[in-house]
């Protein structure tokens, strides 16, 4: 009403004209002429007028409105919608090969193993690397993980890009494998690192720690696998402590399933950030899965910051799970950075 400067509208462009936001609005002013059109009251439609500004559909992190002191940059979830869109508009064009990762932190349940494999005893971590072929990483790779990171001289500061958690809300359900407790993700949430976008595919549980900071383990260490649509992978872990005094995140009242079961937290949906420290300052380095085929090639994104568990929930993990834990292996010249 009596709106004498132009609509001004922002949105994201298409991989053809027709799939942008200012073909959209056009479209929608015809039929909105088109319907006074067949109507007999008189509509003053001066302010009707719309300028649309148009920002690339597949930018991340650009600038799409610079006025007055205010800037917005284009989010992640622009993109991923139209993404979708675009794929239709573009039916001829074969769709890239993703290769796929083949490992059990990819599976949702209980699954064979080339090998079976545990972390004691004759299948345990010393002998990973005998147990098949597909398993010779665990002996011979050169960028393995866990590792011990040591924060006095070995880790170097870094700009490093941000964190970007973009986890949904959702019911917190878990299985039991026989080699962690796991939470499966459903599809929508996202890690962004810099211009980079992995999906969570799960989080699962080790206990103690996997890695150690100068030599120590936590008491936990939670792995939040992600994948991006080219097959990269990028783990954050996530190390807990015991504690009675401060703020505790993890859920108490759920009942840990026996190997081969599941649970789901009653009545009560988390968000996978609650896990995730507040300070979001990390270690990164390049390394591999914990678990046979140990597979390298990981993005390995250490939390400086632990969280803090109830001592109860700890030991009813420990009580579960076991000890599940790959021992931490040589660093074979890799650096470790510390964001800054
Ligand atoms: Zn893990």
């Amino acid at each position: 009403m009596n709106r004498l400067v132009p609509l001004r509208i922002w949105g994201p462009s298409g991989s053809v004209p027709e799939l942008g936001t200012k073909y959209c609005m056009e479209k929608m002013q015809e039929m909105y002429k088109w319907d006074i059109g067949t109507r007999s009251g008189v509509i003053d439609f001066r302010g009707g007028a719309l300028e649309v500004n148009e920002f690339p559909f597949d930018g991340i992190n650009e600038i799409i409105y610079d006025e007055n002191g205010v800037v917005i940059r284009s989010l992640l979830t622009i993109p991923l919608t139209v993404a979708g869109v675009q794929d239709n508009a573009r039916p001829t064009k074969p769709r890239e090969k993703v290769q796929s990762v083949r490992h059990h932190y990819f599976s949702t349940g209980t699954h064979k193993h080339e090998a079976e494999w545990s972390y004691a005893g004759k299948h345990g971590p010393d002998f990973w690397g005998t147990l098949s072929p597909s398993y010779h990483l665990a002996t011979d790779g050169q960028k393995q993980s866990p590792i011990d990171i040591r924060t006095d001289d070995e880790v170097v500061d870094e700009d490093l890009p941000p964190l970007m958690f973009l986890y949904r809300t959702e019911q917190l359900s878990v299985v039991n494998n026989g080699h962690t407790i796991q939470h499966n993700e459903q599809p929508g949430s996202f890690l962004q690192v810099g211009d980079k976008v992995y999906t969570l595919e799960q989080f699962h549980a080790h206990v103690p720690s996997e890695h150690t900071i100068n030599g120590k383990h936590a008491d936990m260490e939670i792995h939040f696998v992600h994948k991006s649509p080219k097959g990269q992978v990028a783990v954050v872990a996530v190390l807990a402590n015991a504690d009675t005094e401060k703020s505790i995140s993890l859920p108490v009242h759920m009942r840990l399933p026996q190997i081969g079961d599941a649970a789901v937290e009653p009545n009560r949906s988390r968000n996978p950030t609650d896990f995730i420290p507040k300070d979001h300052h990390y270690f990164t380095y390049s390394g591999s899965f914990t678990t046979p085929p140990c597979t390298e090639g990981v993005r390995w994104i250490v939390m400086t910051s632990p969280i803090q568990i109830a001592p109860s929930t700890l030991a009813h993990f420990r009580q579960t799970l076991g000890r599940n834990v790959r021992p931490v292996q040589p660093l074979h010249g890799r650096q470790v950075a510390i964001s800054r």
